[in-house]
């Protein structure tokens, strides 16, 4: 923790959850931004702009930030296929933010013979679907901006994912996607880019196991697990990677920051998660902030 000169940070389930702020996030930021630490949130909704994200934070009540602060798997989508394929062309199936990120990386639009059929958030119409299915078979690959099958809407509803849509085309083209986003290590290394920090430096801060914290244990940064979105201390048992440090959530994080909380890490959080595997299933840890995890255990949020 006392190297971290630079934060990635996971936005639902670990600043808010159904449009309201977890506690202390706003103070947590705010603390960031007072004491010139580089941070950038990530996200794998591809759907909202930067500038989208910052008036939802700003009513949310987190202010100081700009577009600067958001990287979203639409944006590391582009990224990648203006890098890898200069002169390509893609149908898109998406909202504004991943349009809007393709149209900035100079990649056009084409529905007659696209390079690559890009699937992203929001629910598509048959005839798109159709759309999509015919240009793949006629040699266009698949690209997704993240691997998620479903997306939190708010306590126990979720909606599909872009990862739900491409498995859709995958099974009716017999084409595998290939899919940006986290965990892919292209995202954690373009946005640690943007804090101009080392790899080792940064600390991804974030609540899914399959995303945020195994990309950044593959990529070789520090893992913060927060315990405020869709995952349960008993969980980290199923999982061959592991967090570098789990917390309660961002309000703990900033203790830490301040010098004013007990240091956390791996082999305390080890102890804890032992401890809590001895009590009967579902069972409820005593620091596990209930009320906003999710009370049932869901499938994996990717393959
Ligand atoms: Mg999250």
């Amino acid at each position: 923790m006392h190297q971290t000169k630079g934060l990635l940070i996971d936005m639902d389930g670990v600043i808010y959850r159904e449009n309201q702020l977890l506690p202390k996030a706003a103070d947590f930021i705010h603390h960031l931004i007072k004491t010139s630490t580089p941070f950038v949130f990530v996200t794998n909704n591809s759907a909202p702009t930067p500038e989208d994200l910052v008036v939802k934070l700003n009513h949310l009540g987190i202010s100081g930030i700009s577009a600067r602060h958001f990287y979203t798997a639409a944006m590391n989508t582009a990224e990648f296929l203006a890098e890898n394929h200069p002169c390509c062309t893609a149908f898109v199936m998406g909202d504004a933010g991943l349009t809007l990120a393709l149209q900035k990386a100079g990649i056009p639009n084409d529905s007659i013979r696209p390079t690559y059929v890009v699937v992203g958030e929001g629910m598509q119409s048959t005839e798109k679907l159709s759309k999509a299915h015919e240009l793949i078979e006629k040699g266009a690959r698949l690209v997704a901006t993240n691997p998620d099958n479903w997306c939190p809407v708010k306590k126990e509803v979720t909606r599909p994912g872009a990862g739900a849509l491409a498995a859709y085309l995958e099974a009716s083209t017999g084409q595998r996607a290939y899919f940006l986003g986290k965990p892919n290590p292209y995202m954690f290394q373009r946005a640690r880019r943007l804090l101009q920090r080392h790899t080792e430096e940064v600390m991804m801060v974030g609540d899914t196991m399959e995303t945020d914290i195994r990309g950044a244990i593959e990529v070789g940064m520090q893992a913060c697990l927060v315990l405020t979105g869709s995952t349960r201390l008993e969980d980290l048992q199923n999982y061959v990677y592991q967090p570098t440090c789990v917390l309660e959530g961002v309000d703990e994080l900033l203790e830490e920051l301040r010098g004013t909380g007990t240091s956390s890490s791996r082999l305390q959080f080890l102890s804890r998660a032992t401890t809590t595997a001895q009590k009967k299933p579902g069972a409820k840890h005593p620091d596990q902030r209930t009320e906003i995890a999710y009370p049932r255990p869901r499938p994996a949020m990717t393959k």
